[in-house]
């Protein structure tokens, strides 16, 4: 642990992952650090719901780079494993499409070779090649853009070279045609186009570079942590409390008190002002601009490339039955994804066709529903809020009617009588809870023409010492990712102070 730095006090707002890990972060660094949170609970998007006996994780199920987390811990002198148990989930995911046809992402080699060759004999040799491309973008980026922090496109010429910025990021295509230049069988491109989950948008706008996700996956492995997710938010809130991090839930700050250029404190709801010599926004870089800084419409202007991810219509079922078809991690395709990704980015309509993410968490973790009990989480991705395009209660009701009915015709059998509790949201809900923009559930969309894949940066273009974590800045959003941001704002606000 280093002290070298005077005691600065710094505020961070919002307690989602990537405002706990700029605070442990930021306190592991000998700064004297609080975090407000408006919710009743730190953790964020990453959130939990006990009703009727089942344990609902109300937002991310999927866990990739736990690498991430630890240095979170080893940077403090801790081990990661005496506060969350993470364990490795076999299969990846199950996929299933229309025509009955099921086909496993497996840790395993072996296995890999076998599902791939039933599909087509040449996958396995077609995935391998695609394979090597996506380490090879994967390695690209993680030399730069995520050691480095890097924020902008200038930044990254000047650390890759124009040259070998296009040639490492393969930046003349997008992902759909990234995968396409290595995989001709459909199924096995419907399969690696849908990575792009892991950032909600959509395979067609977003640059070829989004192609390293298959990498992180299977190099980095596929994470479930035992008693659910929300154990990894627990876990880093007993760490920042050890480190002397001050934090206060039921907190929502209304208002940033600038001078100049520089922000001097907050202002919470109950009126109580509190100084800062830094502040780091969790709040999404657009909703704080609009709410706390009362920014001008030419200063949001030079925002709108940072338009939000995809929202989701998220729901949480408890049902009196098991389903052994399934696995922990479940996609259930459409089958027309360019009509659907078209849907959700382009037209801001409900798909027709959705391509639907479903979790079985009791499959890893019988202790999250009553016995003989499943639960099943269902994820959509859906448009995030648009307000000349609203979506009315009762077209989100008969959406979810059409998930549950195309999940009963691909082989949940009676699945509407078999459900005994329900948690549902919609992208109100959603953007009410986290205050993210207009409801999108990744921060930042990942589009090539919008913003060429960059997220807005962390240090704000206004205030010379407040800075942004989170999904709606670089490297984006997701869980890992936004745990990655919390740790480049530390090494941002350092270099800074050293100037
Ligand atoms: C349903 C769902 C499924 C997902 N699935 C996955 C997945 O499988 N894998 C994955 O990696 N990611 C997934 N994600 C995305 C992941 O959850 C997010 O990228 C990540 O948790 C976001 O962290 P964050 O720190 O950027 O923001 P948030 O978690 O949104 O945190 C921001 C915090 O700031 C607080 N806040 C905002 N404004 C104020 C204010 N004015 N005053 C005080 N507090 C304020 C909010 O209440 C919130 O707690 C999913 C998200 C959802 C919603």
């Amino acid at each position: 642990m280093t002290h070298h730095v005077p005691q600065k006090k710094i505020i961070i707002i919002g307690a989602g992952l990537g405002g706990l890990s700029a605070a442990i972060s930021l306190a592991t660094e000998g700064f004297a650090v609080e975090l407000i949170e408006k919710n009743d609970k730190v953790g964020g998007k990453l959130n939990v719901l006990i009703k009727d006996g089942f344990t609902f994780d109300l937002g991310p199920s999927i866990l990739t780079m736990p690498a991430l987390f630890d240095a979170l811990f080893t940077n403090a002198g801790k081990r990661r494993e005496d506060y969350i148990n993470f364990q490795q989930i076999e299969p990846h995911w199950r996929n299933f499409f229309e025509d009955g046809s099921v086909v496993d992402l497996s840790a395993d080699p072996a296995i890999m070779h076998t599902q791939l060759s039933q599909l087509d004999p040449k996958a396995p040799e077609e995935f391998a090649r695609f394979m090597a491309y996506s380490r090879r973008l994967c390695a690209a980026t993680e030399a730069g853009y995520f050691a480095k922090g890097i924020d902008t496109v200038w930044e990254l010429l000047k650390f890759y070279g124009p040259l070998r910025s296009a040639l490492d990021f393969d930046i003349l295509h997008s992902m759909d045609q990234g995968v396409r230049k290595h995989i001709s069988h459909p199924k096995l491109v419907e399969i690696l186009n849908y990575f792009i989950k892991y950032v909600g948008s959509s395979p067609y706008d977003a640059p070829a570079l989004m192609n390293l996700l298959p990498a992180i996956q299977f190099d980095y492995g596929l994470w479930y942590v035992q008693g659910g997710m929300y154990a990894i938010a627990q876990g880093l809130e007993r760490l920042a409390l050890e480190l002397g991090v001050k934090i206060h839930v039921n907190t929502e700050i209304t208002e940033l008190i600038h001078a100049g250029q520089q922000v001097t404190g907050v202002v919470s709801a109950d009126g109580e002002c509190r100084h800062a010599d830094i502040v780091v926004s969790n709040m999404e870089v657009i909703p704080a601009m609009q709410k706390l800084l009362n920014s001008s419409a030419a200063e949001l202007q030079k925002m709108q490339g940072f338009a939000p991810s995809c929202s989701g219509l998220v729901l949480h079922l408890g049902v009196n039955r098991q389903y052994p078809q399934l696995a922990h991690h479940n996609f259930f395709y459409s089958e027309h994804p360019r009509e659907h990704f078209k849907a959700i980015f382009t037209e801001h309509q409900l798909s027709e066709d959705p391509t639907i993410y479903l979790v079985a968490p009791v499959k890893s973790d019988p202790q999250q529903a009553p016995e003989g009990c499943e639960i099943i989480k269902i994820l959509p991705h859906i448009p995030h809020l648009d307000p000349a395009k609203p979506i009315t209660a009762d077209q989100y009701l008969a959406f979810r009617e059409r998930v549950l009915i195309k999940l009963e015709r691909m082989g949940l059998t009676h699945l509407r009588q078999h459900i005994v509790t329900e948690e549902y949201w919609t992208p109100h809900d959603i953007e009410a809870r986290y205050y993210s923009n207009q409801g999108s559930i990744y921060g930042v969309v990942t589009d090539r023409f919008k913003n060429l894949g960059f997220k807005a940066p962390q240090r704000s273009g206004q205030f010379k010492n407040l800075y942004f974590v989170g999904g709606s800045v670089n490297p984006g959003g997701g869980m890992p990712m936004v745990v990655l941001s919390g740790q480049l704002v530390r090494d941002k606000i350092l270099a800074d102070l050293k100037d």
